[in-house]
């Protein structure tokens, strides 16, 4: 068995620090980036009618933020840029659907900058993948996160009222909060017939990423890179490519289940 070091654990706290941080909506969270997307943060409540279906892939981190690293130093921002652009690839070449990836290097585009890509292309999912980590080099599995808004004081009917068809950007994932858990349900599925994991968890949480969205949008934590079987197995380009594929094969299935709920019945 091998032990870690104190450097390990030294950047395994930082790391899971850099993790909160990014992930949980804390009190003190950010303005959208900059003052001109402040000036469109009241973004309109329904999307115009396209027809191409676009799917924002968000890959985690990236840059200066490398995210969780593992024990023998892979970067989550690495496994993240390589799974989105399989991702990417598999939705391009299966199902003709636009895809947009909110960064395509080496770089960190803020919170509200990447949620702004899914917001300004209209785009109809937005999924952001991530490692998870812990203290435990034990822990591992696989974890699909839908918004959890963590205050009980909006009253969706009264924001509609109030704002006549504009809703704060702050609030726009409440009314999809529905059809992201149906999403976070059909890839849970579909990665559950791979034998990627014995544990994969559905999980409600107040992630900044997510509730800015305007449309189903979920966050996959692919394995704990912090666990040394896990970071061995997210070096391997096949496996990667299978947790591109049954992510994919999931987005299908919740695509044909929506088609499926709004073709009128006879
Ligand atoms: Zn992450």
């Amino acid at each position: 068995m091998k032990v870690f070091n104190v450097s390990f654990f030294k950047r395994s706290f930082i790391s899971s620090l850099v993790i909160l941080i990014f992930s949980i909506n804390l009190s003190f969270a950010k303005e959208p980036f900059s003052s001109d997307i402040q000036g469109s943060s009241m973004v309109k409540e329904d999307k115009s009618t396209s027809e191409m279906f676009i799917v924002v892939i968000d890959p985690g981190h990236g840059g200066d933020n490398d995210g969780a690293v593992g024990p023998t130093g892979l970067k989550e921002k690495d496994i993240t840029l390589k799974i989105s652009e399989m991702l990417k690839e598999f939705i391009k070449e299966r199902s003709g659907a636009k895809v947009i990836l909110t960064r395509e290097k080496d770089e960190f585009p803020s919170i509200d900058e990447r949620t702004y890509v899914a917001n300004n292309n209209e785009s109809d999912i937005f999924i952001s993948i991530h490692t998870d980590a812990d203290f435990d080099p034990k822990k591992k599995g696989f974890a699909l996160f839908y918004f959890d808004p963590d205050y009980r004081n909006i009253n969706l009917r009264l924001l509609k009222k109030k704002d006549k068809g504009i809703i704060l950007w702050d609030n726009v994932q409440l009314k999809f909060i529905n059809k992201s858990r149906i999403l976070a349900e059909a890839i849970k599925k579909s990665i559950d017939e791979q034998d990627f994991s014995e544990n994969t968890w559905i999980k409600k949480a107040p992630i900044s990423i997510l509730k800015g969205a305007r449309m189903p949008a979920i966050m996959i934590t692919v394995g704990y890179i912090s666990n040394p079987e896990e970071e061995m197995r997210l070096k391997d380009v096949v496996y990667l490519t299978r947790i591109a594929e049954a992510i994919y094969k999931g987005l299908e299935k919740y695509r044909e289940r929506d088609k499926e709920d709004e073709t009128p019945k006879g």
